[in-house]
């Protein structure tokens, strides 16, 4: 039922506030029920009029939502309304702007499609950093991750309701299990109907709450969950662990627990995409005349051969000894770059055998 307080205070819609205060203490005057002619309902009527009008915010609210936005609950402005203390505030009935779920429910509303009924709350995503040594995240490794979150409460199972407790009609919603709402959106603003924040759709509530949860169906728990990470994560992407977030209470669904990968530096070994780099010092003896030298891989200790006449510099592939694919089998490369090692602290006689190869143009 909409009402038109305009009429009711004889006013135009572009009426300054003085006009409509005016019209308000005239009209106000004249209904007194204490006088004698008075009318209540017309007094009551004149009075609803000026509580939306002659408050500018209020009276903007009107002017786009009409008079249903103040009725919402039964009393004009009772606590219920999306007006309520606080002003309109889209959030306030679970509508998160961001996401295209909720989108949807408004234009479900919209249009005529979509049902309120079977849309299931999802709580909250919970975001983790979860730190990897470089082995780890080149092996893959199950890591423990400690949670302290809202979860279904373990006495009712989520429902809210004591054990043998009877079963009620809402009175929030009458048992329809869906209110009227105005909500902002982009394509201007919208009624709807939303969920039943009381019954969350159901249009029934347990006459005793369950005693360890107050009726709301989760409680704060603290727990421990094994998450294994894949082999050849890298630092931009997550793992998405569904149903371990944050549950919204009363039947709702657990949002996902995401968990951000940073996998620390190594001494030794750097990533390149799927290939491990990493350099090894070579005695010049050894460049020049061929040999075999320890080198470490993320296996453990290996070793590389050196052919004859190598120039520092020089890149050696150990062929599947890199970091796993994800999302293929097999592995990629180990590159060892060589160097040649300079010794620091020479012999007197290293010195002299230096100097001779130097001599010979070496
Ligand atoms: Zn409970
Ligand atoms: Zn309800």
């Amino acid at each position: 039922m909409s009402k038109n307080y305009y009429q009711d205070l004889g006013v135009e819609k572009g009426a300054t506030q003085d006009e409509i205060k005016k019209a308000y203490r005239r009209l106000a005057h004249q209904h007194h029920p204490d006088k004698n002619g008075g009318d209540e309902a017309k007094f009551k009527e004149v009075n609803e009029a000026f509580q939306v009008l002659g408050d500018d915010k209020k009276r903007a609210q009107y002017d786009q939502f009409g008079s249903a936005a103040f009725e919402n609950g039964g009393s004009p402005f009772g606590g219920s309304s999306p007006f309520g203390a606080g002003g309109f505030n889209p959030s306030g009935f679970n509508v998160n702007m961001g996401d295209m779920g909720d989108l949807g429910d408004i234009l479900g509303g919209m249009f005529g499609f979509g049902s309120h009924n079977t849309k299931q709350r999802r709580g909250q995503d919970i975001q983790m950093d979860v730190e990897l040594d470089f082995l780890e995240m080149v092996k893959g490794v199950t890591k423990k991750i400690r949670l302290y979150k809202h979860d279904k409460c373990t006495k009712c199972k989520g429902i809210g309701a004591e054990e043998g407790s009877k079963i009620n009609t809402c009175q929030e919603c009458g048992g329809q299990g869906r209110v009227q709402k105005a909500q902002r959106t982009i394509f201007g603003t919208v009624q709807s109907l939303a969920t039943c924040a009381k019954c969350y759709g159901k249009g029934e509530v347990p006459e005793k709450s369950c005693s360890q949860c107050k009726g709301n169906g989760i409680e704060k728990i603290d727990k421990e969950i094994d998450v294994p990470i894949p082999a050849g994560i890298s630092d931009t992407e997550g793992v998405r662990i569904t149903g371990e977030g944050e549950n919204p209470g009363r039947e709702g669904k657990s949002g996902d627990l995401f968990l951000r990968i940073r996998v620390k530096q190594h001494p030794i070994f750097t990533r390149e995409v799927n290939d491990i780099l990493s350099t090894v010092e070579v005695p010049y003896s050894m460049l020049s005349l061929g040999g075999k030298i320890d080198v470490e891989t993320v296996d453990g200790q290996g070793s590389l051969k050196i052919p004859s006449s190598t120039k520092p510099g020089t890149v050696f592939k150990l062929r599947g000894k890199g970091i796993p694919f994800m999302r293929s089998l097999g592995r990629g490369d180990h590159l060892i770059t060589v160097q040649t090692k300079v010794e620091k602290n020479l012999s007197r006689e290293q010195k002299k055998m230096i100097e001779q190869l130097r001599d010979s143009g070496l």
